[in-house]
């Protein structure tokens, strides 16, 4: 097995090259040319940037959009399937101006579109999807406003369609549309029965949150037909959930839409469209099954299903076949963004050593301890038995003012040692240990990693989402540490431990060890997708530097940093929270001037430690190391 599983979940962009370090295949279509991971975290160090940074890689954005398209197109042609394929991608998976960009740029030759969730991503989506002949589909709730909007874009002549998720739209869309005279594109979103399955189920069933109920559909097309607007129903949209692990579900799902659009189109509902939502997952931990972080199906076999499941039921129902539309989100941008960082130290409950000399009058319970460090002959169990009940007596002890501090240190530093050696002495295929993996957690060390969780990866703190964290060279070194990476917030969630072994998931990560004086940098991968663009300010940890990597066409295997977006500074971290960082400037330099009067400091200090408040203002908010 490779270490960290790299090529499972690198989706072939990502491997171990020989020199240990992670190598990156950005082009699928050149998948033999790569280039060096520590190498691009060099030239970042190089050019003064701080860590952590997001590392974007432009080409594998690139080629996910190609392959998305490619693979549809040449699907379609060997069903002969009747329609065409034009995605859109929802920007609310990554609403970076610089990825949708990219994004629009290489679907430009598909006519690859946008989606829009919310009335200031449908504006992002006027602004930058001017191509005529791709898709606009406009989800969420709206209001009058966005309404409005959507029909600014029909007058732009854009193919922008409205989804209706509610009776009460389309209520309010007819009207406003008639005032302004311009024809809506109008798509209906369709409540689906399959239930789907992991951390996004209750997009579809009852419950669901959006779509409208068969009864609902054959209402809306009854309020069409009577304002004779029928001829403006052009798709039907469904979307069952995120990160969809089981394929089965997909079937099920296409199957059903499918019918329901056979149905519609046979009641004259002049239907183009079929959209199938999002919902392509990504192998994140590597297993290729159906655990939550997963999925048990490649891309290819997604779209075939997709293609030749709607094309049977088009078929057996005769209707001609609906154009494909499809929302994948996560799919498209994951892999082309890590968080690099460097780990700053570590927290080990053996690392802090004591004298433990036997001293005159000790208490039993310390020299009780101190036999047991010697005690070869007791049975391991037996020994970890002991020394936890030794343990308990003395915190009770401490807490009734019977152990002094000193003897409290003894006790903690002998108790420390022979769990570890206990952990060492057991042969694990031999022995059965009840509470190894008590004791293992107990020993494990935790990394100190110069990030925040909640600003980088929220839904490994929320949904319990695995994302790959691996060291970015060393790897021809066997890891000899096993840990928990915790972040710089005060906060004891902020802390990664989920581990992929082949398909077992354990709660401790493999590391190296740190050697004195080394760089040991770490990175967070496929984090483009939601975790980008989600995370919080959480202990102000603000936004971080972005540094935007593309290669170099003529010359394979050599990459250059075409952008730096710098990271939050504090004072603007500051400034969200309502706070005047002049005026706390002003404050802090007032009470130094105070001070420097009364000849606490003295004047040249003062206007060093001024200037030094100002300068941390300015600053990053994350550790400089
Ligand atoms: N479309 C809609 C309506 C969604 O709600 C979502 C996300 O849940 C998506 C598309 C994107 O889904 P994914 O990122 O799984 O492709």
């Amino acid at each position: 097995e490779e270490l960290y599983g790299v090529r499972r979940w690198g989706a072939g962009y990502f491997s171990i090259g020989d020199n240990g370090n992670i190598q990156i295949a950005p082009n699928h279509r050149l998948p033999e040319v790569t280039i060096d991971m520590q190498e691009v975290v060099d030239e970042i160090i190089a050019e003064g940037i701080q860590l952590p940074a997001v590392i974007r890689f432009h080409d594998i954005l690139r080629s996910q959009v190609e392959i998305l398209n490619e693979t549809f197109a040449n699907t379609i042609e060997d069903a002969s399937y009747g329609g065409k394929y034009v995605g859109v991608f929802p920007i609310k998976v990554n609403q970076m101006r610089e990825v949708v960009e990219e994004i629009i740029d290489a679907g430009e030759p598909y006519n690859y579109g946008l989606e829009a969730g919310s009335k200031p991503e449908l504006m992002a989506v006027l602004a930058y999807n001017e191509n005529p002949n791709a898709l606009t589909i406009l989800n969420g709730y709206k209001d009058e406003d966005y309404l409005t909007l959507a029909l600014l874009g029909r007058q732009l002549r854009r193919k922008m369609i409205i989804v209706i998720e509610k009776y009460s739209e389309l209520e309010m869309l007819i009207p406003l549309a008639r005032k302004l005279g311009v024809e809506p594109m109008i798509g209906l979103r369709s409540k689906m029965m399959v239930r789907s399955s992991g951390k996004w189920a209750g997009s579809s069933g009852d419950r669901a949150k959006f779509g409208l109920s068969i009864t609902e559909i054959l209402n809306i097309i009854e309020l069409l037909k009577k304002e004779d607007m029928l001829h403006c129903a052009k798709l039907l949209h469904f979307h069952i959930g995120s990160q969809l692990s089981d394929i089965r579900k997909v079937k099920e799902a296409v199957s059903e839409a499918a019918r329901l659009y056979a149905k519609l189109v046979q009641l004259d509902v002049p239907l183009e469209y079929l959209d199938i939502g999002g919902g392509l997952g990504i192998d994140y931990d590597g297993t290729s099954s159906t655990t939550d972080s997963s999925r048990n199906y490649s891309t290819d076999e997604y779209v075939a299903d997709v293609v030749y499941g709607v094309k049977q039921i088009c078929d057996l129902e005769k209707v001609p076949h609906p154009n494909l539309v499809s929302e994948s989100g996560r799919a498209i941008t994951a892999h082309h963004s890590c968080v690099v960082t460097n780990i700053v130290g570590e927290i080990k409950n053996t690392g802090a050593k004591y004298d433990t000399s036997a001293t005159n009058g000790e208490h039993i319970l310390v020299s009780n301890m101190r036999e047991l460090t010697t005690a070869e002959e007791l049975h391991p169990q037996e020994k970890y038995n002991d020394a936890a009940s030794f343990k308990q007596s003395a915190y009770e002890a401490f807490k009734l003012g019977i152990l002094s501090l000193d003897e409290m240190a003894k006790l903690d530093t002998m108790y420390w040692q022979i769990l570890a050696e206990i952990h060492s002495s057991i042969d694990r295929d031999s022995f059965v240990f009840q509470e190894l993996e008590e004791l293992e957690d107990m020993l494990a060390s935790q990394y100190l990693c110069n990030f925040s969780i909640f600003q980088s990866a929220a839904d490994t703190w929320a949904i319990g989402q695995v994302l790959p964290i691996v060291p970015i060279s060393r790897l021809n070194e066997q890891p000899e540490v096993r840990c928990s990476i915790v972040d710089i917030t005060c906060d004891s969630d902020g802390k990664l431990s989920k581990y992929i072994e082949g398909t077992e998931i354990s709660d401790n990560i493999p590391m190296h060890t740190l050697r004195k004086g080394e760089h040991y940098h770490v990175g967070m991968f496929l984090t483009g997708a939601y975790q980008d663009v989600m995370g919080d300010m959480h202990n102000l940890f603000g936004r971080l530097t972005e540094v935007h990597i593309y290669c170099h066409d003529d010359e394979p295997g050599d990459f250059y940093i075409e952008e730096v977006v710098p990271g939050t500074a504090a004072e603007k971290v500051l400034e969200t929270m309502q706070y005047n960082t002049d005026y706390m400037a002003k404050t802090v330099k007032k009470s130094i001037d105070r001070e420097v009067r009364k000849g606490h400091i003295a004047p040249r200090e003062g206007v060093r430690w001024t200037d030094y408040y100002e300068k941390c203002l300015a600053g990053s908010t994350y550790l400089k190391v």
